[in-house]
C-alpha cells in the first residue's frame, strides 16, 4: 500500500524543527529513521498531514559518554550506538540489548530515541532506559523538560511526547561499581520483535553477595514491567543463587494476553525462564566487572 498524501518539511536546524512542530500541532509528525512510521503510513495506521524529517538537521547526532552517563541524541541510529566502542564499557546493558534490536538494515536507519518515543511494548530500549533510571530530554519552541524513563511510556505505542515536542536525547546513567547486567529474549526469528524479553541488573557487595536485583520484562504488557527482586535475593552468594522465589515473583507480576503469536501462559512461562537466565548472567557479569575494576 502507499501512504496517504502528506506535506514534507526538512528543516536544517533544531529550531526549524521546533517551529514546524509548533505550527503543525496535531497534524504533524516527526520522521526519524522511518522504520516504524513509514510502515504505519503505508498501512494507514497513521495519517498525519505533514512530516518533519530530521535527516537534514545540522546536529542531533552526538553520542556523549561521560563519567556519569551515555547521552544519545535523536538522529543516532541503533547500529551507530551499538558499534561505538565507548558505549559498552560505560553502559554494558545498551550493547546487551541492542544486539537483539531488529535486523541490520533496520538498525542502520532506525534511531534509538525514535524507538523509545514509538513505545512498542516489545522494544528493548525503553526497558533499558527505565531499568537504569534514565530519562528523556524533550524540547518545544517555548521550553524543555525531562521525563523519567519509567514514566515516559504511557500505553502501547504511546509515550509522553506532545505533538509539538521533539525528543532530543535519551540519557542512560552509568551503573555503579560491582553491577552486572544482561538482556535476553526470544523471537520467532532473530531480529523480529520479541515474544518476550527480560533485562536484568544486579549489584554485589564486597563479598560478592547480592545487594540489589531488578528485571524489566518486555512483550508481556502494554509497557515494560519492572520487578524489584532485592528482597527475594539480598545476601545470596554470587556462585550459589537460588532463583526460585525470584522467578515466581516475575511470573506473578505479569499477565500477558493471548495473541496470534503465543498464548499468555506460554509468555508467562518463557519470561520466568528468561528471568532466571538473565539474573544468572547478570550476576556473573557483576563478578567479572568486580574483578576488572
Ligand atoms: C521488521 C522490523 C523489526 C523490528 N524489530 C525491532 C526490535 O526487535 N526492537 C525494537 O526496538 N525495534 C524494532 N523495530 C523498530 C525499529 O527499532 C525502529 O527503528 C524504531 O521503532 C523507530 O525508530 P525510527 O527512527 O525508525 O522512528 P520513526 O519510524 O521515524 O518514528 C517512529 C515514531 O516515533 C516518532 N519519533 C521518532 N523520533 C522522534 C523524536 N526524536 N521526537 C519526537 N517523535 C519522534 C515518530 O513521529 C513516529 O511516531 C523493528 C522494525 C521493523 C520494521
Amino acid at each position: 500500500m502507499k501512504p496517504p498524501p502528506f506535506a514534507y518539511h526538512a528543516p536544517r536546524t533544531v529550531d526549524g524543527v521546533l517551529a514546524a512542530l509548533a505550527e503543525l500541532g496535531d497534524e504533524g509528525k516527526v520522521l526519524a529513521g522511518g522504520q516504524s512510521l513509514v510502515p504505519m503510513l503505508n498501512m494507514r495506521l497513521a495519517q498525519p498531514e505533514a512530516l518533519v524529517d530530521l535527516s537534514r538537521v545540522d546536529g542531533l547526532d552526538a553520542i556523549e559518554v561521560t563519567d556519569t552517563h551515555v547521552r544519545v541524541e535523536a538522529r543516532v541510529t541503533h547500529e551507530r550506538l551499538r558499534r561505538d566502542p565507548r558505549v559498552t564499557p560505560a553502559v554494558p546493558l545498551l550493547r546487551q540489548a541492542l544486539d537483539w534490536v531488529a535486523h541490520p538494515v533496520i538498525r542502520n536507519r532506525g534511531t534509538s530515541v525514535g524507538s523509545i518515543v514509538h513505545a512498542d511494548p516489545a522494544a528493548e530500549l525503553p526497558a533499558v532506559l527505565g531499568l537504569l533510571g534514565g530519562h528523556m530530554e524533550l524540547r518545544r519552541v517555548d521550553g524543555s523538560r525531562e521525563v523519567a524513563g519509567r514514566d515516559y511510556l504511557l500505553s502501547p505505542l504511546d509515550s509522553d511526547t506532545a505533538p509539538e515536542e521533539l525528543a532530543v536525547a535519551a540519557v542512560f546513567p552509568r551503573p555503579s561499581a560491582h553491577t552486572g547486567s544482561s538482556f535476553l529474549e526470544l523471537a520467532r526469528r532473530h531480529g523480529d520483535y520479541a515474544l518476550a524479553g527480560v533485562g536484568a541488573v544486579v549489584r554485589l557487595d564486597e563479598d560478592r553477595r547480592l545487594v540489589s536485583a531488578e528485571v524489566a520484562c518486555i512483550g508481556v504488557g502494554g509497557v515494560p514491567v519492572y520487578v524489584g527482586l532485592t528482597e527475594a535475593l539480598r545476601g545470596q552468594p554470587h556462585d550459589a543463587l537460588d532463583l526460585a522465589d525470584a522467578v515466581g515473583l516475575v511470573r506473578a507480576a505479569i499477565d500477558p494476553s493471548d495473541d496470534i503469536h503465543a498464548t499468555g501462559a506460554y509468555r508467562t512461562h518463557l519470561t520466568g525462564v528468561l528471568a532466571e537466565r538473565a539474573l544468572t548472567q547478570a550476576t556473573a557479569h557483576a563478578t567479572h566487572e568486580e574483578i576488572a575494576a
